[in-house]
């Protein structure tokens, strides 16, 4: 992968699922699924500004208790974005404390709870520090084509899966992948600095060709600054190529329809983190359960035509043989 997302699994494939994606450019995080969430640090929890939360077993959001615990009194606004009922449940539990104190508090923690319907309705409230976490209703939102956020950069996409229970899946895609040439920067004589970084955002905002952008010569010195229009800069300094996406896909069954919709979501993925909770010898078990056997997940990501595939969630009847389930996976994906 390149830079810009950098995705790591938060526990081993036996542990609670869960993917962190720092957004390396945006000092900010994307973190799908809230389980165990020991082996993240504080310091990339504080990064984390988007939640996606694929459904309310506990081992899939019995983390919010202690990420409320290390957010609460900070400068912050959080989004959980989660199947219907998200936000009941995060009012309930922020109900479960008392918060006398939590105005004095030098920074106003702000959660914003987001429930993803499968008609293509948002719904959300607000929940401040300021005021006691008081629920505040939002107006309802559509979205469109399963597209949850869209930022200049990158957008995230749903859909919903039936797992006994909706649950979401997601996909996140890079809008555009900006290289920067750094010959071609040094060649036109120009130093590199910060400025390119000012150079891409005017890319992905889309900014006409005439904007002038603040450069840098290698001849100038300190504190000098030179403007150069956007579209000769684009011309000479970057390539661009379509953005990368990752898709996340864990609980739900095999059923005709969830397969549908997890090839269409994760289609030409760059990488896909699926769940291969049983054995295919146990997929009578993993039906009863609305889960995926690791075949059908290497079938999954086969069939959405994705370049590389990681399994995760497994069963603990496996433990000592994760090494099976990753196999099988493999393999089907590979169609063998
Ligand atoms: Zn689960």
């Amino acid at each position: 992968m390149p830079p810009h997302f950098d995705p790591t699994l938060v526990n081993d494939a036996f542990g609670d699922a869960g993917l962190y994606v720092d957004l390396v450019f945006q000092k900010r995080a994307i973190l799908f699924d809230l389980g165990d969430r020991a082996n993240v640090s504080a310091r990339k929890l504080l990064r984390v500004s988007d939640i996606f939360v694929t459904h309310r077993h506990m081992d899939h959001f019995a983390g919010f208790d202690s990420l409320l615990r290390l957010l609460i009194g900070r400068e912050k606004m959080l989004s959980i974005f989660g199947p219907p009922g998200m936000i009941d449940a995060i009012e309930h539990k922020l109900r479960a404390y008392t918060w006398n104190l939590v105005e004095g508090y030098d920074g106003n923690l702000v959660i914003r709870a987001v429930d993803v319907d499968a008609d293509g309705r948002m719904s959300a409230a607000l929940f401040a520090g300021r005021s006691r976490f008081a629920r505040a209703d939002r107006a309802c939102a559509q979205y469109e084509d399963g597209l949850l956020l869209q930022e200049p950069d990158f957008q995230m996409r749903a859909a919903t899966l039936d797992h006994g229970v909706p649950v979401l899946a997601f996909a996140l895609e890079e809008r555009m992948e900006i290289n920067i040439l750094r010959d071609r920067v040094e060649r036109m004589g120009l130093a590199v600095g910060p400025w390119l970084r000012r150079f891409k955002e005017a890319i992905l905002r889309e900014a006409p060709d005439n904007d002038l952008i603040d450069v840098i010569f290698q001849s100038e010195t300190a504190g000098q600054v030179s403007k150069l229009p956007l579209g000769a800069l684009r011309r000479e300094i970057m390539k661009s190529g379509p953005g990368r996406k990752i898709a996340y896909v864990v609980d739900c069954a095999f059923t005709p329809e969830n397969q549908e919709k997890i090839i269409d979501l994760a289609r030409n993925a760059d990488l896909f983190f699926i769940e291969a909770t049983f054995l295919d010898a146990d997929a009578s078990v993993a039906a009863a359960r609305r889960h995926l056997t690791a075949r059908q997940a290497g079938w999954l990501a086969r069939k959405s035509n994705a370049k590389r595939l990681v399994t995760l969630h497994y069963s603990p009847r496996y433990k000592g043989r994760g090494d099976l389930l990753a196999d099988e996976a493999q393999h089907a994906f590979l169609g063998h």
